[in-house]
Order: structure tokens, then C-alpha cells, then sequence
């Protein structure tokens, strides 16, 4: 037999931010399919109006670009299976669901909002506080099981609205391998009769998902723990529609879970407790609400993906950091948890850290740039390039390039005073006036020559070099870090270095008269 051309797919639903867990879904299925030489697919499942959110679509494949996941079909790429959205895609369900009807394996359902509620009334007791639409109830209700033929010929004839309902058989086991989960079973008698297509005529997930994965040739499926109970429906309709033979191969994927180990970590979680739950800022179109997201806090996209794969995988050894060509060598299902992954927000920052460090200076400028120019900050390319070496080992996330490096294209705004007034005398005053007439003189401006001036001049005074470079680097910088103080002086240049050294000595000592 010839093993088809490996296909999975991302289906995601066009409803809001897009959640960290759902990257780490399609960093899996990419991962797998390039391993394997197949085929990534994006799939929008939009078939629920009420939930349609305008922007979300772009927003995912905005996520999937930054990510550096992109699909070999989608929506925009198109493919050889398309349309790729599934409101476009709207006939073809119509077809199946008839088929299943007419197979005997699903049913008209006529039953108004107001019905279905009151039967949830009706039939409200301690024992069961949710009645649902199954084996014990269809028959009390309006649909194609229940009604006398020439009722339903009438119904159907005068055009009333009805849904399609899978007949959920009553006591058989249905079962299936998950390449995580190894066998998992269920029982018809504690799933409804889902419905397949609604009343508008569009397909509920259900239908729709057995359809596409069929159609689009889906060999393997890979999505969220939350969507096992839906397996057993699933499983039922690939048997129904004649397909049991090539269906995928499914693996639920353990959830992400809140860092206390408690839940599936969430959007609110992630405000409560200060760090973002979606990939990018995502705003709201209804309320306006920013939620923030990795990308604009300062995370590198290459740390981002390899901190999702090691939430929940690893290959087998100690080594944590991986790049994406180097996770895809070495992916492997079988070694995905079953068990959930708690969240460790610090642990994320670690992964950056660790990227920012071996990133090279052409990799982080792009990024660099622009985050200086969103904080209005100008910062020369050349100048900027050339200090990024000397400040990477102190970023953890992009953002921290602001607070270690804007000081190199502009004046400390404030000094960290407490580290230099307690000790700054009119000593240390003169000292800085007469070297910085030293500085005016000097014609070669290096680190080297900047340093030795400094010593010498220190020196004709009688201080120890070492109380003065603490002053020096606050006047330069504004707080106690950043890279060996001279080299500083060497790179914001001459005529900087002495106005900064004038302002803040004249500051400083206005700063400590008495009152
Ligand atoms: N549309 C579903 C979602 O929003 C897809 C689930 C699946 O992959 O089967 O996650």
C-alpha cells in the first residue's frame, strides 16, 4: 500500500486573540509535517456567525507570519483543496448532511428555541439538572423520528426551518487510538444528538470538520485536549459517510495549563497575573480593549516557538534551547505528554534571554530599530549596530535595548542622585571641571585615551580613580549600569561626553546646597 502524502491542518476559529496554546497546536503540526515532508494547511472555521469576530483572520495569519509558521494552503495561498473557509464552502456540507439523512444516520429536527427550553424545563430533575437532546428524548420531540410521514411532508413542504441531528446510536462503544493518549474510549449513551447543520443552512463544527479533513486528504489531526469529547461524534460520521477507512490519525494535545498546575491557563489569568496569553496585542473591534501579546512585550519569534514546543515535548535530551530547523529533525509525537504543561512565565523570559544573547547583531537590528523609533527615540543604524554587542547580555526581553541602551543617543533625563550626592563633594566638582577642559584637548577620542586622561587627571588631584567613575557613569548614563564607562564616552563622542560631564557636575552640586 502506498502511505499517503503526510497533511495535517490548523483549523482555527476567526474569534479573537490568538492563545498561546494554539501556536504550540500549530508549531506541532508544522513540526510533524515538515519532518515527514507533508503538508501544513490553514483552515478557517468561520460556519459560526454569532462568534465572527472582523479582523481576526488577518490577525491569525499576521500570528502564523511572525511565528514564522507558514502554511502551504490557505485562505490567501489557496491550494488544490480550497476554498480554505469554510463559509465559503457552504454547499458542500448541505450534500453530506443530506446523505446522513438519507442513510437513516441523522434527522430533521424542527423544534423551536422555545421548545428546546421548555423541554429543558420539563425534564429538569436532581438527577439529571441539563436535560439533553438524545436517545430519551428525541422521541418527545419535533422532528423527523417522532412525527407522523404526512406531518413531516407538510412541514417540509410549507419550508419550516429545521435542523439536521446525528441519531446518536444508544449503546455502542466507539473507540480509537490517539497517538497521544493511546486508546480512548467512549460511550453513545453520553453524547446528544449533535446537530449537524442549522437552520441557516450552514454546517456546525461537527459536520464540517469530518467533511474538510476528508476532502483536504487530512492524514493526520492534531488539536487541543478540549476537543476530545467531540471525538466520539467525529468518529461516528467518518463511519457514516464511508470513510472510516482513511481517517486521520487524531492527537489531543495536553493543555497549557495556569503556573500554579491548576486549569487551562487563561486570557484572564494571564492579566491577573501580569504577562500576556496571546501572540500579539489583539484588540477588541466591540470593546476596544488591547490584551497585550509576546511579539510587543519583546519577545523574539524564534523564543517564543521554541519555548511553546518544549511546553508539553522534548526530544529526549537536556538541551532546552533548539531552533526551528533543529526541533523539526528532531520532532517526534510519540514523545509528547499526555499530561498538561503548567505556564512559567519567567521561564518564557529565560528562552528570550537565551535567544537575544545568540542572536547576531544583523538578526536584531530590523526589530531593534523600530522599537527604538516606536519610543521616539532616533538611533542611527551605524550607532545602533555598533552598540548592540556590548548591551545584548543585560536584555532579557527586546524591549529592555530602551532602558540599557537609550542613553547612547540622548541625555539621561534623571540621574539615579542617591548613588552620587551622598559622596559628591566640591573636590569631585573640580576634578570633572578641569578634566573636562582635558577632554576639549584630547584629538584621538578612544576608549584607551579617554581612560589614561582620566587616570592622569585623577591622579593630580589625589582621588582614586575608583570614586570617580561611579559619578561619571550616572553623568554619562543616569543609573549604576551599562557597559565599561569609558567605552561609553568613546561611542556617544567628544562633544556629548563633555556636555553631559558639565551639565550633571553643575547639577549635582546644586542638587547637595544646603537649602
Ligand atoms: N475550529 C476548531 C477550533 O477553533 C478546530 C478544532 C479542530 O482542530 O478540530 O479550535
Amino acid at each position: 500500500m502506498i502511505t499517503p502524502k503526510v497533511r495535517v491542518r490548523f483549523a482555527p476559529s476567526p474569534t479573537g486573540g490568538l492563545h498561546l496554546g494554539g501556536v504550540r497546536t500549530v508549531l506541532y503540526n508544522y513540526l510533524f509535517a515538515k519532518k515527514h515532508g507533508g503538508e501544513f494547511i490553514l483552515r478557517i472555521e468561520d460556519t459560526d456567525q454569532s462568534r465572527f469576530v472582523p479582523g481576526a483572520e488577518q490577525y491569525i495569519m499576521d500570528c502564523l507570519q511572525w511565528c514564522g509558521l507558514m502554511p502551504d494552503e490557505s485562505p490567501v495561498k489557496g491550494g488544490a483543496f480550497g476554498p480554505y473557509r469554510q463559509s465559503e464552502r457552504k454547499e458542500i456540507y448541505r450534500r453530506y448532511a443530506q446523505q446522513l439523512v438519507d442513510d437513516g444516520y441523522a434527522y430533521y429536527a424542527f423544534d423551536t428555541t422555545e421548545e428546546l427550553e421548555w423541554m429543558r424545563e420539563k425534564y429538569k430533575t436532581p438527577a439529571n439538572p441539563a436535560p439533553q437532546y438524545d436517545a430519551s428524548m428525541r422521541t418527545k420531540m419535533r422532528n423527523s423520528l417522532s412525527l407522523p410521514d404526512e406531518d413531516l411532508k407538510a412541514l417540509l413542504d410549507a419550508g419550516t426551518p429545521y435542523v439536521i441531528r446525528i441519531l446518536m446510536p444508544v449503546d455502542e462503544t466507539v473507540a480509537f487510538e490517539d497517538m497521544v493518549r493511546g486508546q480512548v474510549q467512549f460511550h453513545t449513551s453520553t453524547v446528544d444528538d449533535k446537530v449537524l447543520l442549522k437552520a441557516d443552512g450552514m454546517p456546525t463544527y461537527h459536520l464540517a470538520v469530518v467533511v474538510d479533513d476528508h476532502l483536504m486528504q487530512i492524514t493526520h489531526a492534531f488539536r487541543g485536549e478540549e476537543w476530545l469529547p467531540s471525538a466520539p461524534v467525529h468518529l461516528l460520521l467518518w463511519k457514516y459517510l464511508g470513510w472510516a477507512d482513511h481517517m486521520p490519525q487524531w492527537a489531543h494535545l495536553p493543555l497549557i495549563l495556569k503556573p500554579d498546575g491548576h486549569g487551562k491557563l487563561s486570557k484572564r489569568d494571564g492579566d491577573r497575573l501580569g504577562f500576556p496569553v496571546f501572540t500579539m496585542n489583539w484588540t477588541d473591534p466591540k470593546t476596544e480593549e488591547t490584551a497585550k501579546g509576546f511579539k510587543e512585550l519583546g519577545f523574539l519569534p524564534e523564543a517564543f516557538v521554541n519555548m511553546l514546543a518544549m511546553l508539553g515535548w522534548n526530544d529526549g535530551t537536556e538541551q532546552e534551547i533548539m531552533t526551528i530547523e533543529e526541533m523539526t529533525e528532531a520532532f517526534a509525537i510519540e514523545r509528547v505528554h499526555k499530561g498538561g504543561a503548567r505556564f512559567d512565565f519567567e521561564k518564557a523570559k529565560w528562552f528570550n534571554h537565551e535567544w537575544i544573547k545568540r542572536s547576531t547583531t544583523k538578526r536584531l537590528l530590523p526589530d531593534l530599530k523600530q522599537i527604538f523609533s516606536e519610543h521616539d527615540i532616533e538611533a542611527p543604524e551605524a550607532l545602533l549596530e555598533s552598540i548592540i554587542p556590548s548591551i545584548k547580555e543585560r536584555c532579557t526581553l527586546l524591549t529592555d535595548f530602551i532602558t540599557q541602551g537609550s542613553f547612547y543617543f540622548k541625555a539621561p533625563a534623571a540621574y539615579d542622585t542617591a548613588a552620587v550626592l551622598p559622596k559628591w563633594n566640591s573636590d569631585k566638582k573640580r576634578f570633572f571641571d578641569t578634566w573636562n577642559t582635558e577632554l576639549e584637548k584630547m584629538e584621538t577620542w578612544t576608549t584607551e585615551a579617554i581612560e589614561q586622561s582620566f587616570k592622569d587627571t585623577a591622579a593630580d588631584f589625589s582621588i582614586k580613580p575608583g570614586e570617580l567613575q561611579l559619578p561619571l557613569r550616572i553623568m554619562l548614563v543616569g543609573g549604576k549600569f551599562g557597559p565599561p564607562v569609558f567605552e561609553i564616552a568613546a561611542i556617544i563622542g567628544q562633544t556629548d561626553t563633555r556636555a553631559r560631564i558639565n551639565k550633571a557636575a553643575t547639577e549635582f552640586t546644586d542638587m547637595q546646597a544646603p537649602v
